[in-house]
């Protein structure tokens, strides 16, 4: 079987032509696999029965504000400002409701239109009190990465935004429009960038240097920076966590998982949990006429980690999972904020060219951005249990986005 013969949960995106002719296993991002460990009922909805969900403000709301951050680096640098980027606002809105019309129907009154961009500009305040865009040149942004394990599973995401200094060093940088996670939860949300860590490095021979998630919910930067032992432990995980996905697709046996989500999830009415009726599991001839059907297109992915609020203000995906230190023997996490500028700089000065270190000591040539003080060194590890009841524990693994072979 090839890439291209799999179920795949996410259609949206470019040709897959590196993995063409390959034989793999199945595919996994982060943000399904996410799904899979905070319930794999949700999962099973998602990615097996593909029931179409319910347009959602918040989500609705990360796309509007990713697609601006990418579009504002179309922009000449001196152009770059906040005025400039509100102006996005409206015309990216629109295409949004041109590729999909029902978003729409979430603002039928144009007065709640208005109030929701104007909550999407406020965004754009936070990110330009965290960054000064003029200042920065990105390698990439929305950059398609995959690649295929040795164990012959498919790996792949999208990244925000990579930039590259001037000594070759990578940063990959990801936009969440959520509050940044509570340090019991840090280690979920920074799987999903190690994840993009691993690809990048087998697919590119380097690791990246620096991991960053700005949170634009409340003006925090999580910064990670990732090493070889680490990375290699995220690879184990994931290829467990893809054994156990594998293994509830054959049993048929998606366990849900009651939790927090359950407030944001658009399937409690279908949920046993909730007193709900499960629908049957497609038959393998329906998801392989589905497979067939369904075509790559160009439009935007959503930001369901950073989307709809879980209570507590953190993401929605938050779930039980163990995070692991065990993941990270080397690495390095801080975080900082606009509240805290000019803390000590958090992982060696790493900037760009023009750009100020995360700490607040300008580069050369460069503005000083806000900075932070760092957490104390070393990855949080927030213990946790199995993905799911009866499936079997991954090994301590954060977020992700699988899709089974085949299925
Ligand atoms: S309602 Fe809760 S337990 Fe049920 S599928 Fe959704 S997240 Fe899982």
């Amino acid at each position: 079987m090839t890439a291209e013969l799999l179920h795949d949960p996410e259609t949206e995106g470019p040709p897959r032509t590196p993995v063409d002719g390959v034989n793999v296993l199945g595919s996994l991002s982060p943000s399904r696999a996410s799904d899979f460990m905070s319930c794999p009922l949700l999962y099973r909805f998602r990615v097996i029965d593909q029931i179409p969900e319910a347009p959602d403000p918040y989500a609705a709301r990360g796309t509007l504000v990713h697609a601006v951050l990418e579009r504002l680096f179309d922009l000449p640098a001196g152009r770059r400002t906040l005025e400039e980027a509100a102006a996005l606002l409206r015309p990216q809105w629109d295409e949004l409701v041109a590729a999909e019309p029902q978003i729409a129907e979430l603002f039928p009154d144009p007065e709640q239109l208005t109030g929701w961009l104007d909550e999407c500009r406020s965004l754009l305040e936070t990110y330009f009190s965290l960054e000064d865009p003029r200042c920065l040149e990105p390698a990439e942004r929305e950059l398609y990465v995959e690649h295929v394990l040795d164990s012959k599973l498919l790996v792949r995401g999208y990244v925000d935004r990579l930039d590259v200094n001037g000594e070759g060093l990578i940063r990959v940088v990801d936009y969440k429009t959520g509050q940044s996670p509570s340090e019991f939860f840090e280690a979920k949300a920074l799987f999903q960038m190690k994840f993009y860590a691993l690809t990048l490095w087998r697919s590119r021979g380097r690791i990246p240097k620096l991991l960053q998630l700005v949170y634009l919910g409340n003006g925090e930067i999580l910064r990670y920076e990732p090493d070889e032992a680490d990375l290699l432990a995220t690879e184990r995980k994931v290829n467990a966590l893809w054994l156990a996905i594998a293994r509830a697709t054959e049993t048929g046996d998606w366990r849900p998982r009651k939790s927090a989500l359950c407030d944001w999830c658009d399937h409690k009415s279908r949920c046993p949990e909730w007193g709900g009726t499960l629908p049957p599991l497609p038959t393998p001839e329906e998801i392989a006429a589905r497979a067939a059907r369904d075509k790559p297109s160009a439009g935007r992915r959503a930001d369901p980690s950073g989307a709809s609020p879980a209570p507590g203000g953190n993401p929605p995906a938050g779930g039980s999972v163990s995070g692991g230190g065990s993941e990270s023997p080397g690495g390095s996490a801080s975080s900082s904020g606009s509240a805290s500028p000019g803390g000590a700089p958090p992982l060696g000065g790493w900037a760009l060219p023009g750009e100020s270190s995360p700490g607040g000591t300008p580069a050369p040539g460069g503005t000083p951005s806000p900075g932070g003080t760092p957490a104390p060194g070393g990855a949080p590890s927030p213990g946790g249990s199995s993905p799911g009841g009866g499936v079997p524990a991954v090994g301590a693994p954060d977020v992700g986005e699988a899709s089974p072979a085949g299925g």
